[in-house]
């Protein structure tokens, strides 16, 4: 992706998420000299295998795994400094050097534990089937203005005083719930304290330290966590995630502007998966769901829940080329289709009778579209080994040409199983 004009590549999700973002920013990383997460909280598990190990990140960015790589953690993310932490303890014990590679974003809000005491407590989060890790809430006291940012712990008085406010009444909030919990304020102070230490050295403007980078030649990945059907705006509302997962919110939440951004590549799997509740246009009957599930390993990273599991849908990837502006495509787990005589893919839908080519915008005329199908001949052969289009099967080839034709966007990315090297780089990309 990255070539002389390309400095600046942003990978979104362009289903609902999980589509293997993790292991694309981890090829693409090699080429990078600088990774940045710009949205989500640590919901957001990528896995990546590297040999035998496997490592899930949720706050930090994958590109963490390549040495030399300096990884970025966007004003845009809300962090959750016990897992962040928790999270480098892990990579020092696998023997991953992150001195010096890895900063914060000053103007990012925190994820304190009074916000998983209000995620747990509320029924809205149950419904929507959240991860209930507080994000929900840390964006919500964000965009409420009452937030308490990286930069706030620099002064650790004024700190105190924000959380009194904050504590207080998220325990207001917990009483109103029937939450049997409370948060405590001397627990929140001892934290603040006990983090500012490690959290500043660490702290920084992400955004000056993106532009004098790209003004400097290096290349930088904006890595997006869950998917553009998941983003608050342009998923299906309400059952999406608090922040924008879309390549407009990477200039936002990484501290840029948008003409810094070059290009975007927008990895979707060769079926569907969503995690959750809400519409599945797709979803596969059994036993192929269960399937697709055991083969594809679709359980997810962070919670262990089984994810729902269907079809290619290219009205879905269609919309999501739109709305990121999508420059070309990642398929993942072409290799999980690898047993299936005949593999459906969604051409378009029908709602209430009349076709309909467009994303609905409410989540309850996507919950009642009939999809159209058309029906594709499976290869029927591993696929796993291949590296180059060529070594493909016809079948799987043109299975993939027509993903990209409904799609409208060229495939720049084949990957045909979970491990580093399992990749196909289409010429040209
Ligand atoms: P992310 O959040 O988009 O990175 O997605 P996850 O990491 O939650 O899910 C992707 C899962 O699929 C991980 O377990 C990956 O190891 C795995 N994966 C990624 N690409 C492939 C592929 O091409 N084939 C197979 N079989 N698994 C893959």
């Amino acid at each position: 992706m990255f070539d002389a004009g390309t400095a600046t590549v942003v990978v979104v999700g362009a289903q609902w998420g999980d589509e293997g973002k993790g292991k694309l920013v981890d090829v693409l990383a090699e080429r990078a000299d600088l990774v940045v997460r710009y949205q989500g909280g640590a919901n957001a598990g990528h896995t990546v295998v590297i040999g035998d190990t496997q490592f899930v990140l949720r706050q930090i960015p994958s590109g963490i795994l390549h040495a030399g790589v300096v990884c970025l953690v966007g004003n845009g993310v809300v962090l959750d400094p016990e897992t962040f932490f928790g999270e480098l303890d892990q990579l020092a014990e696998r023997g991953i050097d992150t001195a010096g590679r890895i900063f914060v974003s000053e103007r990012a809000h925190l994820v304190l534990p009074y916000h998983k005491l209000l995620d747990a407590a509320s029924d809205k989060s149950q419904k929507l089937g959240t991860t209930g890790r507080g994000i929900g809430p840390a964006y919500e006291d964000k965009y409420g203005r009452r937030g308490i940012r990286v930069t706030d712990l620099r002064r650790l008085d004024c700190a105190r005083a924000l959380l009194t406010e904050r504590v207080e009444r998220a325990n207001r909030l917990l009483e109103m719930m029937g939450a049997g919990e409370r948060a405590s304020l001397e627990q929140h102070g001892a934290l603040l304290e006990r983090l500012a230490p490690r959290l500043l050295p660490l702290a920084t403007d992400v955004g000056l330290l993106v532009h004098r980078a790209v003004r400097e030649g290096k290349r930088v990945l904006l890595e997006g966590a869950q998917g553009s059907l998941l983003d608050v705006d342009h998923g299906t509302y309400p059952y999406v995630t608090s922040s924008n997962t879309t390549a407009g919110g990477a200039a936002v939440g990484a501290g840029i502007g948008p003409t810094l951004v070059h290009a975007v590549l927008g990895v979707v799997k060769a079926y569907t998966t969503r995690v959750g509740n809400g519409p599945l246009p797709t979803e596969a009957e059994s036993p192929d769901e269960e399937r697709l599930r055991q083969l594809g390993g679709e359980f997810g990273a962070v919670t262990g829940r089984p994810r729902r599991c269907g079809w290619f849908d290219a009205t879905v990837v269609r919309y999501a080329a739109r709305v990121n502006g999508l420059t070309g495509l990642a398929v993942t787990k072409l290799d999980v289709l690898d047993s299936f005589d005949r593999i459906p893919v969604c051409v378009g839908y029908e709602l209430d009778g009349e076709r309909c080519d467009q994303m609905p915008a409410e989540a309850d005329a996507l919950g009642r579209v009939r999809p159209v199908y058309e029906r594709h001949e499976g290869w029927r052969a591993p696929t796993g080994a291949a590296r180059r289009l060529a070594d493909l099967p016809p079948a799987a080839r043109r299975y993939l040409d027509r993903l990209e034709a409904l799609s409208e966007v060229p495939v720049r990315y084949v990957s045909v199983g979970t491990r580093r090297d399992q990749i196909i780089e289409v010429s040209g990309g």
